[in-house]
């Protein structure tokens, strides 16, 4: 029964909150590969932050029968952080349903998603979810996903996640349409990594996808990334447990418990053989996900060894995360972390708060840029984009003047579906940008100059020379390092007047004058301040706290400096000035 015929890999892509998770607790209740008194909602979502926030991260693969049929279902993650998986799950089945909610039509990660699903030549079964909602539009959004795939109306099928309706006749479309695995069981043995975990008691875990052979447990297997022979001491399938079996057939999935310590060496997207000296090339789509956002992180009040060994701990299980030790002069000792975007950075802030107790400050995230010299200056490269929004008509002016102040260059406006009585058309605009105008707020504008309406997806295209500066911030004269950003010529002078007036606004008043300077073209190698673009004072303090007491009351002077002293375990030093922690909280905010 487990013969190739009989089997079907597949995914689910939707767009996030369109009912993937749930849509998955049906099929494990329908195939009874859960009970129903065990079932708890979102089955497949193991973090606790992924239940409470409703996102999917990590992938968990689940092996489920139904009628002499083995399905193997794998979830994948629905947000643009995390493509690069999406991509290597896809290229682990055959076909995907592609899943679409009813109230709310396609949005843009449905779009980046069906992409790649194409791309794998993957078998496509379109269904519209969540048909249980008084405001599902069924017929609109029909529409557009026969226009999108240029196929007829009844080819999409209907069903609620929810009450369960329609769920049956998505497991029977699944076994006629997605064709079986192919590939040569008596073949030479060829796997790819399409996750990887890291347990505390077994090791790093492959998670697999065979294509060609068949694996025995204790046998030895190469990855062809490095080169590096472990010993499989364990295999088996996926039962929302581990149930180990003796081996692994061409057309399975199912895990390898590897050897390695390391799940650095677990590399998403490699290829797995025997160790033989036959040469087998590696299947195709391997790549190292490289971060784009980085932020620096430091722990307030806490030993600053913490903060490593959380780190450490979280890389364990996110090979994607990198860090590296940086010293600021207001913070100490911190690391810099390398993010694949927004929301993989925010995880990982939850993740340490949370799990490891950290009080973290974190600072603005930047894109990384290259930096390159000409005629003794600095210059820069940026990452550009390739950016997709999908919104309403009504608001296609709005995004496109949002658009535009982030230095976007607009490509292109296609429809989806035809507008009538009931149905508002969207329009797909087509963008180029530089990421570091979308990674800080441009979706939260996006989303509110489109009352949530409007969704946005992007992929990395290249990096580009752009004309930017290093601005710097100077506090009576002293270089702040962690207030620098890098900008664009153009904004420079208005962006160092925001600064400098935000700063007006959040330091106290001291006994003297401070005076508050936005400068460009000071260098990291020489001490010149540069030119200064904008400058502000914050006049000198009145009074002196104590001068308005009797001379005579020594123990409220007392406790009134006493007060003043511990105020001040809440500052920074910088020269004379004493600034408070909270100004610079509020600036990386800003
Ligand atoms: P995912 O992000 O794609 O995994 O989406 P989830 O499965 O987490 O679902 C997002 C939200 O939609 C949850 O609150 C679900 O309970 C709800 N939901 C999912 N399917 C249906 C459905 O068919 N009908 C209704 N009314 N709600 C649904
Ligand atoms: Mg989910």
């Amino acid at each position: 029964m487990n013969e190739m015929s009989h089997i079907r890999n597949f995914c689910i892509i939707a767009h996030i909150d369109h009912g993937k998770s749930t849509l998955a607790d049906r099929m494990l209740e329908i195939t009874e590969t859960v009970s129903r008194d065990k079932m708890h909602p979102q089955m497949l979502d193991t973090m606790d932050l992924e239940r409470e926030k409703g996102i999917t991260i990590k992938l968990q693969p689940v092996t489920m029968q139904y009628r002499d049929y083995i399905l193997n279902l794998i979830d994948t993650p629905g947000h643009v952080d995390f493509s690069y998986e999406v991509s290597r799950s896809l290229a682990a089945v055959e076909g995907a349903v592609l899943l679409v909610d009813a109230s709310k039509g396609i949005q843009a990660q449905t779009l980046a998603n069906l992409h790649i699903a194409q791309e794998h030549n993957l078998k496509i079964i379109p269904v519209i979810n969540k048909i249980d909602l008084p405001g599902a539009r069924i017929e609109g959004t029909r529409g557009e996903i026969a226009k999108l795939l240029n196929i007829k109306n009844e080819e999409i099928l209907l069903c609620s996640a929810k009450t369960g309706a329609g769920v049956e006749k998505i497991l029977e479309k699944i076994i006629t349409d997605i064709p079986a695995p192919k590939g040569d069981r008596a073949g030479d043995f060829k796997a790819l990594i399409f996750d990887s975990v890291y347990d505390e008691f077994r090791g790093a875990i492959a998670y697999t996808r065979v294509f060609d052979g068949t694996v025995k447990s204790g046998e030895k297997i190469k990855f062809l990334s490095t080169g590096k022979i472990e010993l499989a001491s364990e295999m088996g399938e996926f039962k929302l447990e581990y149930v180990p079996k003796e081996n692994l057939k061409a057309g399975e999935i199912g895990y390898i418990v590897t050897g390695a310590k390391d799940i650095a060496e677990i590399k998403v997207g490699d290829t797995i053989t025997h160790d033989s000296p036959t040469s087998l090339s590696p299947i195709a789509g391997f790549k190292i996900p490289r971060p784009f956002v980085y932020a620096s992180f430091y722990s307030q009040g806490d030993d600053p060894s913490l903060l490593r060994q959380s780190l450490e701990k979280l890389s364990l299980n996110d090979s994607s995360l990198n860090f590296t030790p940086e010293v600021s002069k207001s913070f100490g000792q911190g690391f810099r972390l390398g993010f694949l975007g927004l929301l993989h950075l925010e995880i990982i802030k939850e993740r340490l708060e949370r799990e490891y107790g950290l009080n973290l400050i974190v600072t603005q995230p930047q894109v990384a840029y290259k930096i390159y010299h000409e005629h003794g200056q600095e210059k820069y490269e940026e990452p550009w984009v390739r950016l997709e929004i999908i919104t309403p008509e009504e608001y296609v002016g709005g995004v496109m003047e949002l658009a535009q102040s982030r230095r976007a260059i607009y490509l292109d406006t296609k429809y989806l579906g035809e507008a009538d009585d009931s149905y508002q058309a969207r329009a797909i605009l087509e963008y180029e940008a530089p990421l570091a105008e979308i990674i800080v707020d441009f979706y939260d504008k996006l989303k509110s100059i489109s009352q949530g309406y409007a969704s946005q997806n992007y992929e990395f295209l290249e990096y580009r020379k752009s004309d930017l500066v290093k601005m710097d911030v100077l506090i009576a004269g002293e270089k702040v390092e962690e207030f620098s950003r890098i900008v664009p010529r153009a904004r420079v002078q208005q962006e160092g007047k925001n600064l400098v007036t935000r700063l007006k606004e959040l330091i106290p008043r001291q006994m003297f004058e401070i005076s508050l300077q936005a400068a460009v073209g000071g260098s990291s190698t020489s001490l010149g301040p540069g030119k200064i673009i904008a400058r502000e004072n914050i006049s000198a303090m009145k009074k002196d706290v104590t001068a308005k007491l009797y001379g005579g009351d020594r123990t409220r002077k007392d406790k009134l400096l006493k007060k003043q002293v511990k105020g001040k375990k809440k500052m920074k030093k910088l020269g004379r000035v004493d600034i408070p922690d909270s100004v610079f909280i509020d600036m990386l905010k800003s």
